[in-house]
């Protein structure tokens, strides 16, 4: 079952207009929320994000917070399993002609639900490896759009190369992987790129701040260079349904010599708990 535009319906059912700006420009914003036995992981903040998202491009949040509560509980509801990832799309909806600049449309409201399995402490302890590209995307990072073909090309490069993530640098500054925000550690300093238009500002990024805080080590919200992570003690990349993953080869070159810092496992545990909370 998904949800399209107010009803649940079977997927193979569900279709929109030729004239939707989300199939015609990819006019439309998105989030990915995790569930986690049963119970929405963090709405409110994926919510937050969703608004900030929908008032960057001018279109009206279409449902309160208690109605998307209501609605994703309910498309929850249909599936078995018990860890989900939700994902949702509102675009800007069908308009009579295709145009670039846009009146008021009734948004097209998208939503689907599929099992999601994090991967286990064990695999994710062997380490993954990425590779580095220079940050070829718009200054508007902030906005979750589902205008996403900078991140397609990455994404196909990363399959190419059989490596998990591409990992971005601007001006020589590292600002997020593809589908991911990333982390160096250096000497118990996490430092990662702070948040505004260069990077998506993540939600599970904020919970390794916090779990790091939690985890004594120190928070440096600055930008770091793509050189300083030959010295790195760790690197580590983070999203809602990858969780936190360490990065141990990096374009063919190891980091700290292949080992996973036990700030890693520390930073991991943490998360872990507030995913039971
Ligand atoms: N940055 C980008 C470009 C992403 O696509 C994602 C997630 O898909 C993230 C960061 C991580 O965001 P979150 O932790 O909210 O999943």
């Amino acid at each position: 079952m998904v949800f399209l535009n107010g009803t649940f319906i079977q997927k193979i059912k569900a279709s929109i207009s030729v004239m939707d700006r989300g199939f015609l420009f990819g006019d439309g914003v998105y989030e990915v929320i995790p569930v986690y036995q049963g119970k929405i992981f963090r709405l409110t903040e994926h919510l937050d994000r969703l608004q900030n998202s929908l008032d960057s491009i001018q279109i009206t949040n279409p449902y309160s917070h208690d109605e998307w509560h209501t609605i994703l509980t309910k498309l929850n509801s249909f599936s078995p399993e018990l860890d989900q990832s939700l994902y949702l799309q509102i675009t800007r909806g069908a308009d009579t002609q295709r145009k670039h600049n846009f009146d008021t449309l009734t948004p097209t409201v998208y939503i689907e639900a599929n099992p999601l399995t994090p991967k286990s402490k064990a695999q994710l302890k062997i380490g993954f490896s990425a590779m580095t590209r220079e940050d070829i995307r718009w200054h508007r990072c902030d906005i979750k759009s589902t205008s996403l073909l900078a991140n397609i090309l990455y994404a196909q490069e990363a399959k190419q190369h059989q490596v998990e993530e591409i990992i971005l640098f601007r001006n020589h500054e590292i600002t997020e992987g593809a589908t991911s925000n990333v982390f160096m550690l250096k000497d118990n300093t996490l430092f990662t790129h702070p948040t505004g238009p260069n990077i998506l500002s993540g939600i599970t990024r904020d919970l390794v701040i916090s779990s790091a805080k939690a985890c004594r080590l120190d928070i440096q919200e600055t930008p770091f260079l793509l050189d300083d992570i030959q010295h790195a003690d760790g690197l580590w990349i983070s999203s809602s349904t990858r969780e936190i993953m360490p990065i141990t080869l990096l374009d063919n070159r190891p980091i700290n010599q292949g080992v996973i810092h036990p700030a890693w496992s520390c930073v991991h545990d943490h998360y872990q708990q507030l995913k039971n909370d």
